[in-house]
C-alpha cells in the first residue's frame, strides 16, 4: 500500500495531541482557526530538527516525534508561558508507514500530557526535517524575558545538566546504550522533560529565565547580555546527575564541569532571581522533581566566570552551538 500526502496527514496528523474546545477549525482546511482569550497575550515559538544536525541519523522515529515538540514547550516554559497549539512541518524521505506511526504517536503522547492540539502543518518529501510551532499563551504583561536580570540576583538551574551532552558524545563514537546508566544518559537526550509547571510557577518571581539548549555557559550568557549584567558561578556548585558523576569520575571534577557548563541538549530552565525572592522561589520547587539550585550570583561586570573550588578561575568554552560559524 503506498500513502498519499493526504492519506498521511488523515491517518497519523488528523488527530494527533489533546482535543482541546478552543479550536474553531483544526487540521483539515486551508488554514486553522482558534479562539484567543481575553486578558492573555499570544506566544509563539519554533524550531526545526535536521536529522544528522539536531539528532543523529539512527535515532528513532518516536523520539524525533517527541523531541520535535519537546523543545519548544522547553521554549514555552522559559518564558512562563502555557502551551495550547502547534502546527508540524514534516519533510520525510519515504512514506513508510512505521516510521510515520512511531514519529506521530512520539508527538501525541506529549502533546496529549501537556494538552497540546495539533491544529495544522505541511507534509513534503526531502531530506527528514522537522518544524514545529507551537502557539500559546501568557497572561498580559507576565511574560518572563532574558533582559531583567540585575546585579545581586541569584543564579538558578532547574534539575542537572551534561547528561545529554555525555549521551550525545557516547553517541558519535558508536554507543548502543545497555547499562542502566547509558539507558538514563539516552532517555536525557532523546527524551527531554519540558519544565512548564515550574516556568509558569516563575512567572512573576523569576527576574530572567532562558531555558539550556545550546549549554548552561551559552545560554546564560543570552541572559547576560540582554540584561547588560555578568556573573560569577560556582563550579561545584551546578548539579550533576548521579549517573553523570559516576560516568565523568575518570575525567575528573574539572573535566565533567566543562562539559556541564557547554554541552547542549540539557532543556533545563536557568533564570535569575532577586535574594527577597528566593524563599518563595524554593517553597514553588518544593512541589517539583527535578529540583532547582543556586549556582552562582549576577554581578555589574559583564561577561561570565566560573570559580573553581580553591577560589581560582575556570578556563571554559564560551561559546554554544553556531550552525553558520566559520569551520
Ligand atoms: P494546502 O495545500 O492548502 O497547503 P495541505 O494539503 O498542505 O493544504 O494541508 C491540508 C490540511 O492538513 C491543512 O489543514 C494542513 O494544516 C494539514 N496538514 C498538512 N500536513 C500536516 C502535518 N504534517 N501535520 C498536521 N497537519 C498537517
Ligand atoms: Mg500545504
Amino acid at each position: 500500500m503506498t500513502l498519499s500526502e493526504f492519506d498521511i496527514i488523515r491517518r497519523y496528523f488528523a488527530a494527533a495531541g489533546a482535543r482541546r474546545n478552543d479550536v474553531a477549525v483544526g487540521i483539515g482546511d486551508d488554514a486553522a482557526v482558534v479562539d484567543v482569550p481575553r486578558g492573555r497575550q499570544l506566544v509563539l515559538a519554533m524550531d526545526t530538527l535536521v536529522s544528522g544536525v539536531h539528532f543523529p541519523e539512527e535515532t528513532r522515529a518516536e523520539d524525533i516525534g517527541y523531541k520535535a515538540l519537546a523543545v519548544n514547550l522547553s521554549d514555552f516554559a522559559a518564558m512562563g508561558a502555557e502551551p495550547a497549539w502547534a502546527t508540524l512541518a514534516l519533510t520525510a524521505p519515504r512514506n513508510d508507514p512505521a516510521w510515520l506511526a512511531a514519529f506521530a504517536e512520539g508527538f501525541s503522547v506529549l502533546a496529549r500530557d501537556t494538552g497540546v492540539q495539533l491544529i495544522g502543518g505541511d507534509t513534503t518529501r526531502g531530506p527528514l526535517t522537522v518544524t514545529v510551532q507551537v502557539q500559546g499563551f501568557v497572561p498580559h504583561g507576565q511574560a518572563v524575558l532574558r533582559s531583567g536580570a540585575r546585579p545581586g540576583d541569584v543564579v538558578y538551574v532547574s534539575g542537572s545538566l551534561g547528561d545529554a551532552g555525555l549521551a550525545l558524545r557516547r553517541w558519535q563514537q558508536g554507543w548502543a546504550p545497555i547499562s542502566i546508566d547509558e539507558q538514563y544518559l539516552a532517555m536525557r537526550l532523546n527524551r527531554p522533560v519540558p519544565r512548564l509547571a515550574e516556568g509558569c510557577a516563575l512567572r512573576g518571581l523569576a527576574s530572567a529565565m532562558i531555558d539550556v539548549s545550546d549549554g548552561l555557559a551559552a545560554d546564560l550568557g543570552h541572559i547576560l547580555e540582554a540584561s547588560g549584567v555578568g556573573a560569577t558561578l560556582a563550579l561545584d556548585a551546578l548539579p550533576l546527575s548521579p549517573v553523570f558523576q559516576r560516568v565523568c569520575a575518570a575525567m575528573g571534577q574539572v573535566q565533567g564541569a566543562r562539559l556541564a557548563l557547554s554541552a547542549g541538549d540539557d532543556y533545563e530552565l536557568c533564570f535569575t532571581v532577586p535574594a527577597a525572592r528566593q524563599e518563595q522561589v524554593e517553597r514553588q520547587f518544593a512541589a517539583f522533581d527535578c529540583g532547582c539550585r543556586v549556582i552562582g550570583v549576577i554581578e555589574e561586570r559583564a561577561g561570565l566566570r566560573v570559580r573553581q573550588t580553591d577560589g581560582s578561575p575556570l578556563l571554559f568554552e564560551h561559546g554554544g552551538y553556531d550552525h553558520f560559524a566559520a569551520p
